[in-house]
């Protein structure tokens, strides 16, 4: 893209020329691919907001192509459980996304230990998340990278999905052919793992189930440490695939490179009982279901027991406000680096 039509990209989402100062950079919140993330005040309003910077340095093409996208992506979506795009502003030659301001994500704030959330609160995250996702697969857009830091949460105890960097609007009646690079690999669902690149919004359910788990054991649930791996952790609580419960198997390119040497049994419902209620588990288990065709969409999850007959309620974990700091995955990494300092 160039200057000009940088230019009046910026320009059309902004009423007036950019003016220089209209924020005050508070400090630095985080790393994105483009650049930093930082957290500022509008001057006259005194709204908080992120300001993301796209840098273009070492850009051949100019302003990125998946930076236009996810611009583009996040100007057509308004829900209470996105974070709102709320303009545009290029500073000193240097593009920013100016952003609703989140004082934490999901990582960092399961990693604090001042505030301790109740199934309640769990399950108001686990419904805000699959109410956010029920909106994206219903505006037709598939995510593709959800994971703890890429869903934010305020001291209001809202969540919002964020990071549409690799979110992609797709064909409702035909799955288009896609990269299966996408998805950071501990929240990959199988399909991906096994080359699939005909694929759709399930994609991000498999993910939301691991979200799910990760909520209640604070810890990512499938950590494999390359692909292989990733396949045989999965194996490990869900058990081996089989035919009858996933037809399109074999069809998959990567099936025969992953085969299992011998069926593994499912071990979920006893290894995450100690964690969530069972119509939690009933949820986790229709996320994680390996096959794609069959695993629950958002809108279903939204309506399952867990949420509407099982208590405890969903409640907002609004206590957060009493807070003190905010938990961004940087701070919870730089926490955790302190820790092991003086535990060396
Ligand atoms: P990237 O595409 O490079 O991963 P992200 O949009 O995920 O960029 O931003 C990187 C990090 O910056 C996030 O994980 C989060 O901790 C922080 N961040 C991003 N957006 C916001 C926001 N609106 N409010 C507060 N922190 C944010
Ligand atoms: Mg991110």
């Amino acid at each position: 893209m160039g200057g000009h039509e940088l230019a009046a990209a910026a320009a059309a989402t902004l009423p007036e020329p950019p003016k220089e100062n209209l924020y005050v950079v508070l400090g630095h919140v985080g790393t994105g691919t483009f650049g930093k993330v930082f957290k500022a005040s509008h001057t006259i309003s005194g709204r908080m907001v992120a300001l993301k910077q796209i840098k273009m340095e070492g850009e051949k093409e100019g302003f990125p192509v998946t930076a236009m996208r996810e611009v583009k992506l996040l100007q057509s979506l308004r829900h209470d459980n996105v974070v709102r795009l709320y303009e545009m502003m290029v500073s000193h030659g240097t593009v920013y996304m100016v952003i609703e301001y989140m004082d934490h994500d999901l990582s960092g704030v399961l990693q604090q230990k001042e505030f301790e959330f109740t199934d309640a609160h769990l399950k108001s995250f686990c419904r805000q998340m699959l109410s956010g996702l029920a909106y994206l697969h219903h505006k037709g857009v598939i995510h593709r990278d959800i994971k703890g830091s890429n869903i934010l949460v305020n001291s209001r105890g809202e969540l919002k999905l964020a990071d549409f960097g690799l979110a992609r609007v797709y064909q409702k009646r035909r799955k288009s052919d896609y990269t299966n690079r996408v998805i950071t690999q501990w929240y990959r669902p199988p399909e991906l793992l096994l080359g699939a690149t005909v694929y759709g919004p399930e994609v991000d359910m498999w993910s939301a189930g691991c979200i799910m788990l990760e909520l209640f054991t604070k810890h990512p649930v499938f950590q494999g440490v390359d692909e292989l791996q990733q396949i045989y952790v999965i194996y490990k609580w869900m058990g081996t695939p089989t035919l009858e419960a996933w037809p399109g198997l074999t069809s998959l390119p990567w099936y025969e490179l992953f085969k299992p040497t011998e069926p593994i049994p499912n071990r979920f419902r006893e290894g995450f009982k100690k964690w969530l209620s069972p119509a939690g588990l009933d949820l986790a288990e229709q996320l994680l279901s390996w096959n794609p065709e069959t695993r629950i969409t958002a809108a279903q999850a939204l309506e399952a027991p867990y949420f509407n007959q099982e208590s405890p309620p969903a409640v907002t974990p609004v206590g957060m406000s009493a807070l003190e700091g905010e938990w961004h995955e940087m701070e919870s990494k730089r926490e955790r680096d302190k820790r092991r300092r003086v535990e060396d």
